[in-house]
């Protein structure tokens, strides 16, 4: 077992998502999660992946390719907050989030409270019944506190009747670590 922070999220990734598949990387970066959801909804499933920024969808590719992945996948350069216009709704088995900046790029393109939030929204709707959000929520340092706070706020108010929110901290490790946060539509 992996007790890393993205470890423990591959994991709760794992045991979700299955052959044929369709999910979603909301925040594609250098395309770790794009992999991870690509191999595992196989030759049958598919992943939507989205960043604002053309580094992210060429990093991703390379990684992609490089790690001989099924053609199982669509890269877009669009915002997460239109990921509504790619997917039908309650379609999707897994979203996956991880806000913050592109590691190795431009800091100042951060995932936002506000789209993040609207965002969120519409996953929910794309979700189907027992699919799961896989959020990891970053704090401190360029970020600030502002995000997180207005992730988890919005969190706390979803319905416990329609969603199960699972928070997960690293409790007793220093300098702010990244939250971990499993959402189940029930
Ligand atoms: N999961 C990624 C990986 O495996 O490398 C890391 C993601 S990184 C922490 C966050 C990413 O979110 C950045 O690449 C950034 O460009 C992207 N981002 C910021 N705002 C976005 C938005 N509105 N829609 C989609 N992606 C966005």
């Amino acid at each position: 077992m992996n007790y890393q922070i993205t470890g423990w999220c591959a994991h709760l990734i794992r045991q979700h998502v299955k052959k044929g598949d369709l999910c979603i990387d909301a925040t594609m970066g250098n395309g770790n999660d794009t992999l991870l959801l690509s191999q595992l909804c196989g030759d049958t499933g598919c992943v939507l992946a989205f960043d604002i920024q053309e580094m992210a969808l060429a990093n991703t590719k390379e990684r992609l390719e490089k790690e001989h992945a099924a053609h199982n996948y669509e890269l877009f350069l669009d915002s997460h907050v239109n990921m509504g216009n790619y997917a039908e709704p309650m379609s999707v088995s897994c979203i996956v989030f991880n806000f913050g900046y592109l590691p190795g790029g431009n800091h100042k393109l951060a995932t936002r409270p506000e789209s993040s939030i609207l965002a969120l929204s519409t996953s929910l709707s794309l979700l189907k019944k027992d699919g799961i959000l896989m959020l990891c929520i970053y704090s401190g340092g360029d970020s600030g506190f502002q995000e997180r706070d207005a992730l988890l706020g919005w969190l706390k108010e979803l319905d416990s009747k329609k969603y199960l929110v699972i928070k997960t901290e690293y409790y007793n490790r220093p300098n702010n670590p990244p939250m971990p946060v499993l959402v189940v539509k029930l």
